[in-house]
């Protein structure tokens, strides 16, 4: 064998003895929360749908009028032809809706994560990241040219120490952490950093809300708006609450100008389509609006986590993303299995997504699902456990 397909060989079969071997399955997700895999249907707890927007027939609908009214291919980045109506207008409601001078949109939030950090970051410059930052922004910021310091996982005091080293460098720092943890669901001490971080020198701060945004805060504005913070850079992404895709950075007006010239993301790969700028400018209004669906939504997480602590699991987290942490790669495949014989589909997720052994299901919650569909879910999970 030549020296590539050694080492594609030596990473496969390294995966399968771990037991953490990736496969995609095929799927089609159906309304309430319906997934059909290979042929089998399940009750779906492992989207990031948190309002259970992928199949609003309104989103449907606002598709399809900008397809017809805009075509469905904006022809080049935004510097070329890029730029047209629909998205510059769902730029300027995210600005106006989260209270920024200006909205940026991109193609995803890893692409966004990347521009933002590579765009900013110079090789005297540090990157102050909580450990637990999602694979996007670490990987930006190993990548970069300047230094990465990671400090343990919300801990104010780790921080201000990493800032005072930086200090001591005088390097400028870029302080990253994210409203809500995707993989244990718990959120930032954005207050206690924000505080921090505003009265560092040379310090700018960026929260990533993926999965804040639309579920927390007035009008679903997000985690910063419900612990009254306003960071440098905020990141929206609209694959999860918004059910779409894509993303925006949020920022003052000299920063989005910054990043019309050197964000290379931004200024070589061609702009959203018009149809999807209209249908997410439609899902920004819809959400202003969904205060009942988040109540119910908090409900269910209420009324799921009083379930899990009557088995003896208790977690953090009060928001929809719920871990049930098992340990070993081997048995938190054992428990999703047991999970989906109940018709259940809740992801395993394992190293090195999350640390080691500290494998674990998955569970997201949506305001779609019903109480019976989460006693469904307790039921399963209780015969999982169980076994
Ligand atoms: C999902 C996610 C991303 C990536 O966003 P995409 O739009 O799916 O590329 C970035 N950051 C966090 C915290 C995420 O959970």
């Amino acid at each position: 064998m030549n020296k590539w397909a050694t080492r594609i060989a030596q990473t496969l079969a390294e995966r399968t003895t771990l037991d953490a071997y990736r496969r995609r399955r095929s799927m089609q997700s159906l309304p309430n929360n319906q997934l059909v895999v290979e042929g089998c249907r399940y009750l779906n707890f492992a989207a990031n749908d948190y309002l259970g927007l992928s199949h609003s027939l309104p989103l449907i609908a606002a598709w399809q009028e900008g397809a017809a009214l805009y075509g469905v291919g904006s022809g080049g980045s935004g510097l070329v032809t890029g730029y047209q109506a629909p998205l510059e207008n769902l730029e300027a409601k995210l600005a106006d809706w989260l209270g920024y001078e200006r909205a940026i949109v991109y193609p995803s939030g890893f692409s966004v994560n990347q521009a933002v950090i590579k765009a900013l970051i110079d090789k005297d410059d540090w990157i102050i990241a909580d450990k637990l930052s999602h694979a996007s922004l670490l990987e930006a910021a190993m990548l970069a040219k300047g230094t990465l310091k990671r400090f343990v996982h919300n801990d104010v005091s780790a921080l201000i120490q990493q800032l005072d080293k930086a200090h001591e460098h005088e390097a400028a720092s870029l302080v990253i952490t994210e409203g809500v943890f995707s993989m244990d669901g718990d959120e930032a001490p954005l207050k206690d950093m924000a505080t921090v971080a505003e009265v560092t020198p040379d310090c700018l701060w960026m929260v990533d809300d993926a999965h804040g945004i639309g579920v927390n805060g007035r009008e679903g504005r997000g985690t910063c708006d419900a612990q009254g913070v306003k960071p440098d850079l905020l990141i929206v992404t609209f694959g999860k609450a918004f059910g779409l895709n894509g993303a925006a950075l949020l920022c003052s007006d000299a920063m989005a100008e910054y990043f019309t010239q050197v964000s290379r993301p931004l200024i070589y790969s061609t702009a959203i389509s018009p149809a999807h700028a209209h249908a997410l400018s439609k899902a920004v209004d819809l959400i202003r609006k969904m205060d009942a669906e988040r109540a119910h939504l908090q409900a269910l997480i209420a009324h799921f986590k009083k379930e899990m602590a009557a088995l003896g699991i208790e977690n953090a987290s009060n928001s929809p993303i719920q871990p049930v942490i098992i340990g070993s790669n081997e048995a938190s495949l054992r428990v999703s299995d047991a999970l989906k014989s109940r018709n259940i589909w809740a992801t395993a997720i394992r190293p090195p997504t999350v640390p080691p052994n500290s494998a674990r299901i998955r569970i997201t919650l949506n305001a779609a699902h019903s109480f019976e569909q989460v006693d469904q879910l307790i039921e399963a999970m209780h015969h999982a456990l169980s076994r």
